[in-house]
């Protein structure tokens, strides 16, 4: 099959199936889509809230829950522990399917009828704050990881102990403020290093040790902004920064900052990883158009998952020992072919159109199963009924599709509509991977809130917060501190002033969320622009940085060209992988 130009039903914009593409919609038997993949990705996204908490009451009792989904939301909750129960049978939420309606429809109706966990949770020890997580101890607003320890304000983790502020973090302990780190021990203000310990505002290093201000660093020790110091002087340098004062922490900021555009960047973040594309993608094989990814093989289009990932398209968070995934958010540990799907996990295999089903097989348009197989619609069938009733029901969804108020059509191999999702889009990971504001994402038809937090009486500004860390006493576990960004009340709890103290790094002036905001501003987009090598053979195009190795182009321009997430208006230095590799490895 020749490669074929379609124009997306969403955006209107030209997208191009690949030959390829057809191969894999042929294999899991499903009609190639209509969307271009960002409004693929953004429709699965807007099902999905990572890191928000609302308090919402319980559908059973009206008990005040801390819930994935706001008050206002239509969806039903009952506590995680009653959900879990026997005292509650989704299976009477069980109905026929109706032929004389589409069939999204009538998803959308069971999909609000039966309740939903207040959470998404497992083996959570003393981690009431926290939301898509399995095995956290301890921990307090950590949100969609596994296995944390001690932990506050992380996000998107796994085995990770004693740590705060960070965001993509695998086999870490005592971290703070880092975003993308693999196997890091003490590591402070850093992105994108892999095993490597007590370093401190690193870019783009691997196995090092007491560095400090360092850019593309390979096996190295005492360094200072890429200067190599004996053991001695490096210590004598390091207490001179002083950066347990906030204000000698700010001055090292900024220092820092103006010193990495001064090194080469390798187009892609990325490592152990052949022919693969999008950005941040990491031990991985033929990943195309992936972004945040690890162990990913042969599959395209995915976001942000992880621990084997094989021949799967269009997928969003989470992984585990997955394949044939399609057109799914929030699934993972241990399935195969599942099909627009969100939330339903672990061991899950040939389902379609399910939500929040676990441990099941072969269901179609179900909603809240455990240990279930062949049902339509919550309702049991025999093998033979079910085989027949879905063929019929595909057929139905083609014959009479959804149709939403922007005239986009719902057939048989579309996933769930957004205007379904129960939550707004700046509630969603589809504002934090394609940033809207409330006027674009509404003239897109998406929905919007405004955020409307409770207030609470500030006692204290971050302004007047002490400089220096060995100033602060106990008493400011009792402030309600004003953020310096959005004015909004924030709290330092016990066991984050501990690490403070251990580190001596001084309390934040931001809240947690705006926190959060400037590590995500800090990550490339999930778009990729086609550049040129910014390598001019002994220098870089700009003549900032000068080429300490011989280059294969010799001392012309690098011809290479690439597709980066680094847009053309950026300031660094953008390098293929040759020239990279020529002055970094
Ligand atoms: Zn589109
Ligand atoms: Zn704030
Ligand atoms: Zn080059
Ligand atoms: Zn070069």
């Amino acid at each position: 099959m020749n490669r074929e130009s379609k124009q997306c039903q969403n955006c209107h914009q030209e997208f191009w199936i690949e030959p390829e593409d057809f191969s894999f919609y042929e294999k899991i038997k499903v009609p190639p889509p209509t969307f271009c993949p960002e409004c693929r990705a953004k429709r699965r996204l807007i099902q999905w809230n990572e890191h928000n908490l609302f308090r919402k009451k319980s559908f059973l009792d009206g008990q005040e829950l801390f819930s994935t989904y706001p008050e206002d939301s239509s969806i039903k909750v009952y506590s995680h522990d009653y959900w879990w129960s026997d005292k509650w049978d989704p299976m009477q939420y069980g109905r026929d399917y109706d032929f004389k309606r589409p069939f999204f429809e009538q998803f959308r109706d069971l999909f609000y009828d039966v309740p939903w966990s207040v959470q998404s949770v497992r083996n959570m020890v003393n981690s009431d704050y926290c939301n898509q997580a399995n095995g956290f101890k301890n921990c307090y607003l950590c949100f969609n990881g596994g296995y944390g320890e001690n932990c506050m304000y992380g996000v998107a983790f796994r085995d990770v102990k004693d740590s705060l502020d960070f965001h993509a973090a695998i086999s870490c302990e005592l971290i703070y403020e880092c975003y993308q780190l693999g196997k890091c021990f003490k590591t402070f203000f850093s992105k994108e290093i892999h095993d490597s310990n007590n370093v401190w505002f690193m870019n783009d290093c691997t196995n090092c040790s007491n560095c400090f201000g360092c850019i593309n660093l390979r096996h190295k020790q005492y360094y200072i902004f890429n200067t190599q110091y004996t053991k001695d002087e490096y210590e004598k340098k390091i207490k001179e920064f002083n950066l347990g004062s906030y204000k000698s922490l700010m001055e090292i900021k900024d220092r820092f900052e103006d010193f990495k555009i001064k090194f080469p960047v390798k187009y892609i973040h990325s490592n152990h990883s052949v022919n693969c594309s999008g950005d941040y993608v990491y031990w991985s094989k033929n990943a195309r158009y992936c972004y945040e990814v690890g162990v990913v093989e042969d599959s395209k289009f995915i976001q942000n998952v992880t621990a084997g990932v094989k021949d799967c398209y269009d997928y969003s968070n989470w992984g585990d020992n997955v394949e044939l995934m399609y057109e799914s958010i929030s699934c993972g540990d241990k399935q195969k072919n599942i099909k627009f799907c969100f939330d339903c996990w672990p061991a899950c295999q040939n389902l379609e159109y399910c939500a929040n089903c676990h441990s099941s097989s072969d269901l179609f348009g179900c909603v809240g199963l455990s240990k279930k197989q062949y049902c339509v619609f919550n309702r049991q069938y025999t093998q033979s009924e079910y085989e027949s009733l879905v063929s019929k029901i595909k057929e139905h969804m083609d014959k009479m599709p959804y149709t939403n108020s922007k005239g986009v059509i719902y057939k048989y191999g579309e996933f769930i509509p957004s205007e379904f999702s129960p939550l707004a889009y700046n509630e969603t990971k589809a504002q934090d991977y394609h940033p809207l504001d409330k006027n674009s994402a509404i003239k897109n038809g998406y929905n919007w809130k405004d955020v409307n937090r409770r207030e609470f009486e500030i006692s204290i500004s971050s302004d007047d917060l002490p400089d220096n860390i060995k100033d602060a006493t106990d008493s400011i576990l009792k402030e309600i501190i004003s953020c310096q960004k959005c004015k909004r009340a924030y709290r330092i709890i016990g066991a984050e002033l501990e690490l403070y103290r251990r580190f001596n790094l001084p309390l934040p002036r931001l809240c947690h969320e705006c926190r959060y905001s400037e590590r995500l501003k800090s990550r490339n987009p999930h778009k990729l622009w086609k550049r040129q090598c910014q390598c001019s053979g002994q220098k870089s195009e700009n003549g900032i940085y000068q080429n300490n190795a011989k280059h294969s182009h010799g001392e012309k321009k690098c011809p290479n060209e690439f597709e980066t997430s680094y847009s053309p208006d950026r300031l660094e230095i953008v390098y293929c992988e040759n020239c990279y590799n020529s002055e970094v490895a």
